[in-house]
């Protein structure tokens, strides 16, 4: 048999398989991957590769037909993805990640209800599939909808939903959609429209009471939810490799959930069934007032510094509004020139996001190995000179550990206030993401030093060029030579 005579329609569907498990591969080194900021930036290549190895084998499945559909449909998605991607500040990113978990949910409810169409009755697997593609993926879509529009400040929780009876309101919606699935599954397809309608409305009823410093847990279960409903959607379809793919996702969004909670010493129950903690997102704030605060500039900081031994600077949210990272790694390299011991405590619910902070200082070349975490450096601070908090706030909060009134109580937090000196930069005595206020402000070792982040440091580092450190070998050093 010529090349020419060969049968290619015949082994295309064949060629999939190969494909499919190279992308799985591809896909579970990605994720792997994305656990260390060494390696995440070619983590994330990876995954991408293996999604459109995806997209190739699946279309080999099919034996390659509707392949201009399938071509105009991945184009208009990648573009779509890389136009947001390139616009979205690092300080927005949680909404966009909310954004995608509900482009999943709504894919695969949306690929469920056109497999119903179908008109052969689906076998029982297939059917309960479809109930928990519809269900699950209507949940995350109206959620993270929900998710994003609150961290955007665009919704707030009205009080209404605070009460206890809202757990009644969704119980009864969780009930009547497993009553309509069960009614799909059994021969009635016409209940997937009520039930994709019910599970719309108990993804608001379930996200909206949610906010403050809740808000990354709830975005991580989202995150496992449009993993389910993906998985769910593979036995749909009859796709391995949708199947092994969501159910990784799945997976890793429960593992990055449990530790969200455990960050925040949080049970997943109280996240989901306990009402909005803190203000940040629900209007009412305890600032209170402040006595007993001190200020002072960045020449008395600078003055202070020059004679450190140990610094350990605390990254937050603000830095990360400011945009100062860069100035922040310039003052870093002038203390290391200085013969200081330069060192970053990374609280894991830092920023807005995951990772945030690790991110943020990768983004200026900090040293991997000056970024320590929150249990690593705490038993360092009493041995600390000066501790410098950048644009941060609750993670510093002391109150999560002596106020048991405190909606932060029991959150671990960096004990900052252990150190000789602490300089606190922000804007204004405001509070952070919870809405609370922070009693460091009125200890007697911290001084506040007022103005926006990138303007502080940038004046740090006039006020310590002037003193001339980092210019020369530090006195300290020669001494220790000699
Ligand atoms: P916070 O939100 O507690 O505080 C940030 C502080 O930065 C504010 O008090 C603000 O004070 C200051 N700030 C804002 N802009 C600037 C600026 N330009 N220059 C200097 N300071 C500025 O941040 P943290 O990082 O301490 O805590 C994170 C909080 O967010 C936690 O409650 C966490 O649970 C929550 N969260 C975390 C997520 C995650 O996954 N990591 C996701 C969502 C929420 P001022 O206005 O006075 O300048």
């Amino acid at each position: 048999m010529s090349f020419s005579e060969m049968n290619f329609s015949a082994w295309l569907p064949l060629a999939h398989a190969p494909i499919d498990l190279l992308a799985v591969l591809l896909l579970a080194l990605g994720i792997k991957g994305l656990g260390k900021v060494r390696s995440a930036r070619s983590a994330n290549r990876l995954a991408a590769v293996a999604m459109a190895l995806a997209v190739l084998g699946l279309l080999l499945q099919q034996g390659l037909g509707g392949w201009p559909w399938w071509l105009a449909g991945s184009l208009l998605g990648s573009l779509l993805g890389v136009l947001v991607a390139q616009r979205v500040a690092m300080t927005s990113m949680p909404q966009v990640v909310a954004l995608f978990n509900g482009c999943g949910g709504m894919a695969s409810l949306l690929v469920a209800l056109a497999a119903a169409a179908l008109p052969d009755p689906p076998k029982l697997l297939v059917a309960l599939s479809i109930g928990v593609s519809v269900l699950v993926g209507g949940i995350t879509f109206s959620g993270s909808l929900v998710a994003m529009a609150k961290l955007e400040d665009w919704l707030q929780t009205p009080a209404w939903m605070l009460q206890p009876a809202r757990h009644w309101l969704n119980g009864l919606t969780a009930v009547s959609c497993l009553g309509l699935g069960w009614l799909a599954c059994v021969g009635h397809p016409w209940a997937l429209l009520p039930l994709a309608g019910l599970s719309l409305l108990l993804g608001v009823g379930l996200t909206l009471p949610i906010g403050g410093a809740d808000m990354p847990v709830v975005i991580s279960l989202l995150n496992s939810y449009s993993g389910v409903a993906a998985a769910a959607a593979g036995f749909v379809v009859g796709s391995e490799l949708l199947i092994v793919a969501g159910a990784m996702v799945g997976a890793a969004g429960l593992i990055l959930t449990q530790v969200m909670c455990r960050a925040m010493n949080r049970s997943l129950t109280s996240v989901l069934f306990g009402g909005a903690l803190g203000g940040g997102n629900v209007g009412s704030s305890d600032q209170g007032e402040y006595s007993n605060v001190t200020s002072c500039s960045p020449e008395e900081c600078a003055m202070t510094l020059e004679q450190a031994q140990r610094v350990v600077f605390v990254p937050g949210y603000g830095l990360a509004v400011a945009q100062a990272q860069h100035s922040l790694r310039e003052v870093a390299q002038l203390l290391e020139r200085h013969g200081v011991e330069v060192r970053y405590a990374i609280h894991p619910v830092a920023g807005r996001m995951p990772g945030h902070m690790n991110v943020l200082l990768a983004e200026a070349d900090v040293p991997y190995d000056q970024l320590v975490e929150m249990e690593s450096i705490n038993p360092d601070f009493p041995r600390t000179d000066v501790v410098i908090v950048l644009g941060a706030n609750d993670v510093v909060n002391p109150q999560a550990r002596t106020d048991p009134s405190s909606p932060l109580y029991g959150m671990p937090v960096l004990h900052v206030e252990e150190a000789t000196t602490v300089f606190v930069v922000k804007r204004s005595l405001g509070a952070g993401y919870a809405g609370i206020r922070n009693s460091l402000f009125e200890c007697p070792n911290t001084s506040m030093i007022f103005g926006d982040a990138k303007q502080v440091l940038n004046g740090l580092l006039q006020e310590l060029r002037e003193l001339g450190v980092g210019k020369a070998p530090a006195a300290k050093d020669l001494a220790k030579v000699g």
